[in-house]
């Protein structure tokens, strides 16, 4: 166990590091970020920071020796400096586990050798022929780059012959997976920690609305029948203790209208989808991650409250004249409102798109606290 008062390394600077920051230095450790960009919501709130490209070997050895662990909040980092580094210090949970989820064809390869329900895919290879793989998953597809894809970034969707063709020349020189389209019932994310004694729990299955790609409210609990809740949940520690994970990870879910419930996406980080824990929850997720790294007891995961819906704000919430910002969002309306809390990322520049930060709006009933969070994410634009 590493007692309060050691190091821990976060690879990766954005707002998940920050908010682990914040939840590692309430339990007295130091937290030390290591970010490319100088521009970093995680650096601003930690004890030091390295800004420094990931593949510079001489700077990465010398902040993994600086650190007790290293951990992550990101999980699109090259592994070969990882494991270069596996000499110098301790790295939970392990690049491999990275190296899977940073790749939707290993990922997807991952999930069918290991048995575990997933979207039926195909892939095509590099020059490889993209329209035969397409044809052989049939219509409606999406094709999705292999490698660093995120928040529906390099997917085109395939309906018919021409968006077949469009697709198939916008690939061309890439390394792509073609999926089934997946008329899912709703989307559903799991949260599960697990440490390095194999201890494990899982937060409450979370129901996730996406806008454009983008995750726009995570529901709580989510409105699914308990045996299928439990099903998304056993179906997450199987995948933690195949994974051998050390840590935090989340799992992505489709579930289909003949109750099925399938992969979509891992990762070995706090995820969007667990925000709502920081209000919500005995322990938040960021807590929970820094117990699992550290060797603590894992935290309490009951809700505080029966319901709970948290809020994406996105750079599109402030005042745009074309392409300029000309205002930030009225926050006043989620200020005021008791039930209702608010969490900026301090990013300097907004832009469409860009997570810029979250609110969380708790309640007793569910459909009630739905409608308010609703009317407050209305009243940003006021
Ligand atoms: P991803 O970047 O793969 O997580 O995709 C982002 C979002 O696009 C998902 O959360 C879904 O809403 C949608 N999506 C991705 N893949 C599929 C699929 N095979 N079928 C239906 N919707 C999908």
């Amino acid at each position: 166990m590493l007692s309060p008062g050691k190091t821990l390394g976060v690879l990766g600077g954005g707002q998940l590091g920050r908010m682990f920051a914040h939840s590692a230095e309430r339990l007295g450790y130091r937290v030390h970020i290591y970010e490319p960009s100088a521009d970093s919501p995680a650096a601003e709130v930690s004890a030091h920071a390295v800004h420094a490209p990931y593949t510079d070997l001489a700077q990465l050895e010398a902040f993994v020796r600086g650190c007790d662990v290293v951990t992550y909040e990101f999980e699109n980092i090259p592994c070969e400096p990882l494991w270069r580094l596996e000499h110098a210090g301790v790295f939970h949970p392990k690049w491999q586990i990275l190296e899977v989820a940073q790749n939707r064809l290993r990922e997807k390869t991952w999930l069918r050798k290991n048995e575990f329900p997933h979207v039926r895919f195909a892939e095509c290879e590099v020059g490889g022929d993209l329209d035969a793989a397409i044809r052989s998953i049939g219509l409606p597809g999406v094709v999705k780059t292999a490698d660093f894809g995120y928040d529906g970034k390099g997917q085109l969707k395939v309906t018919d012959e021409a968006s077949l063709a469009r697709a198939v020349s916008s690939f061309a020189g890439q390394r792509a997976v073609v999926e089934q389209w997946v008329d899912f019932k709703c989307e559903l994310s799991v949260l599960v920690a697990r440490s390095s004694a194999g201890e494990t729990r899982c937060f409450p299955v979370a129901e996730n609305i996406h806008t454009k790609h983008i995750l726009d409210f995570s529901i709580l609990p989510a409105r699914v029948a308990p045996e299928l809740l439990e099903k998304a949940r056993a179906l997450a520690e199987a995948i933690a203790a195949r994974l051998e994970l050390v840590g935090l990870l989340a799992v992505e879910l489709f579930l289909t209208d003949r109750g099925e419930i399938l992969v979509n996406e891992m990762a070995p980080r706090p995820h969007n989808s667990g925000h709502w824990s920081m209000d919500a929850c005995a322990t938040s997720q960021f807590e929970q991650h820094v117990r699992a790294v550290t060797g603590l007891p894992l935290g309490d995961v009951s809700m505080t409250a029966p319901a709970a819906v948290m809020v994406n704000i996105l750079g599109d919430a402030w005042k745009w004249s074309g392409d300029q910002c000309v205002g930030e969002p009225a926050w006043a309306a989620i200020l005021r409102e008791p039930r209702a809390h608010l969490h900026l990322y301090g990013k300097k520049e907004p832009r469409p798109g860009r997570k810029m930060g979250h609110f969380t709006v708790t309640g007793t009933d569910l459909a009630e606290t739905f409608e308010r969070a609703r009317r407050l994410k209305a009243a940003l634009h006021a």
